[in-house]
């Protein structure tokens, strides 16, 4: 491995290449069973997609994996500042999607019927008229109804999570090494 002009030798169980969320969360669990841990990043911790979504969560997604790893994955972001011992940002907004074709309207009704509702997925299927009464704000013009994701399966962000899994003190108990701006021939 180069680092600009020297050469460093380094030995671990396990290398992850890529330090966005994906690569930090492969890294702290491995290390966290007893591995040692190399995390190479060719830019910088989050420089990737990591730090430029939208930072939405949801858990009402269209099949039953997605759903129930979604909803598994909120239980995690739930208590992942505790088990880190730093804080992430987790706020609780709603998921709200406005509708504007009856037959794509039908199917998330449908959905809610077969799969959110067996899950205790607590997704809401508005009218219009509720839709209005809920949030007056919002133009309802060529909208057929909304899906509402109620505030627990509201948005996150995983720039605050990178940091956090990265400067976490739990993670650098564990020996976890991070070496931002390495470069690689991956
Ligand atoms: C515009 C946008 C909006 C999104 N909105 C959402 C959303 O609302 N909700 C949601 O859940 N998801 C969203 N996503 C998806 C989410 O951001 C990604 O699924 C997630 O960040 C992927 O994480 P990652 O760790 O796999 O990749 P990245 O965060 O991209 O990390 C990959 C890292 O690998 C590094 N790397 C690449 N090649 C090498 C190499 N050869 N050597 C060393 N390092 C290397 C990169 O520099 C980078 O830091 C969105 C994505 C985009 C682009």
């Amino acid at each position: 491995m180069s680092e600009g002009r020297g050469l460093i030798s380094l030995t671990a169980d396990a290398v992850v290449i890529g330090a966005g969320i994906v690569g930090l969360a492969a890294a702290y669990y491995l290390a966290r069973r007893g591995f040692s841990v190399v995390v190479l990043e060719k830019d910088y911790v989050g420089s990737g997609s990591s730090t430029r979504n939208a930072g939405r969560y949801r858990v009402h997604f269209g099949n039953r994996e997605n759903t129930e790893f979604a909803i598994r994955a909120i239980k995690k972001l739930e208590s992942l500042s505790g088990e880190l011992g730093w804080n992430g940002v987790f706020e609780r907004q709603g998921y709200l999607w406005l509708v504007r074709r009856k037959e794509v309207l039908e199917n998330y009704e449908r959905l809610n019927e077969e799969l959110w509702k067996p899950l205790g997925v607590p997704v809401q299927i508005l009218t219009v008229e509720e839709l209005r009464d809920r949030f007056s704000y919002i133009n309802t013009q060529n909208i057929v109804g909304a899906v509402y994701g109620p505030p627990r399966m509201g948005p996150s962000t995983t720039i605050t999570w990178c940091w956090v899994i990265t400067r976490g003190r739990s993670i650098l108990a564990l020996g976890f090494m991070s070496i931002p701006r390495l470069k690689t021939w991956v």
